[in-house]
């Protein structure tokens, strides 16, 4: 589905993505590991669109990503949710999830994916008229993966979901990513928490200074003996 071949992506002087490449079939969950500053968030900003590379390619289902717009991108149904959450304060649950459906017009198709996402989110559902800044961390990142769920994408691209959750939510959230993949999309999980992404994880690439230093699959990686080491706490 998704095919990233030698990307190198610099920020001025810095080479932030030295020479990865990957790839990603569909209806996997494909995870991207590695410490802090290895490049991971840089990789998802530029298969998003919101970065260019310096080098390299990127394909998705045939198309050449490179040159297209971040909009375009989402359009032809890869979603990000931001590291971050990125949430609109000011707005309201309800109308933040429709600012993932921007690119639709079709007003049947926005109200079908709106009971979607309630269905899969219920919290959302009773807290649609509450401004969105008022959520807990948890509610604001299952409010992000809701709002990039409203973009019907093939490919959702998950930048750090559990980064600052209490466990009761991080387990919660790494269900729904399995639910997400079992609904059939294909997910690519950017996470600092290696044992979870690896539990759930089709494959994995491990990323160490901007480049993919080990992959395999998500079973392989757990017993990996440098992962644990560097990775896992083992
Ligand atoms: P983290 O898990 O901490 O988010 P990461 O693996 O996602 O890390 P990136 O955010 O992609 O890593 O950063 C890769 C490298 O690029 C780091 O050395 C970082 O300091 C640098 N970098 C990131 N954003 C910028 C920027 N806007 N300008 C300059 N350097 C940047």
């Amino acid at each position: 589905m998704l095919k990233v071949d030698n990307l190198v992506v610099n920020y001025g002087a810095i080479q932030a993505v030295k020479d990865v490449s990957f790839h990603i079939n569909t209806g996997e969950i494909v995870a991207l590991i590695g410490a802090n500053g290895a490049g991971k968030t840089t990789i998802v900003k530029t298969i998003s669109g919101l970065l260019k590379p310096a080098q390299g390619s990127i394909t998705y289902e045939q198309q050449d990503l490179k040159h297209q717009s971040a909009p375009a991108i989402v359009a032809a149904g890869i979603a990000q949710v931001p590291e971050g959450r990125h949430i609109f304060a000011g707005l309201s649950v309800a109308e933040n999830l429709q600012m993932g459906a921007f690119l639709q017009h079709d007003h049947a198709q926005i109200s079908d994916s709106l009971q979607n996402v309630y269905k899969r989110f219920p919290i959302l559902k009773q807290r649609q008229n509450q401004d969105a800044a008022t959520l807990s961390g948890g509610e604001q990142q299952m409010l992000a993966m809701a709002r990039a769920l409203m973009s019907r994408p093939k490919l959702l691209l998950l930048d750090e979901p559990s980064m600052g959750l209490a466990p009761i939510f991080i387990n919660e959230i790494f269900n729904i990513v399995q639910a997400i993949k079992q609904q059939g999309t294909t997910v690519l999980l950017i996470e600092q928490n290696a044992k979870k992404a690896l539990a759930i994880a089709d494959r994995a690439y491990v990323l160490a200074a901007g480049k993919v230093s080990l992959h395999g699959t998500g079973p392989e990686l757990l017993a990996n003996t440098a992962v644990q080491k560097a990775y896992l706490g083992g």
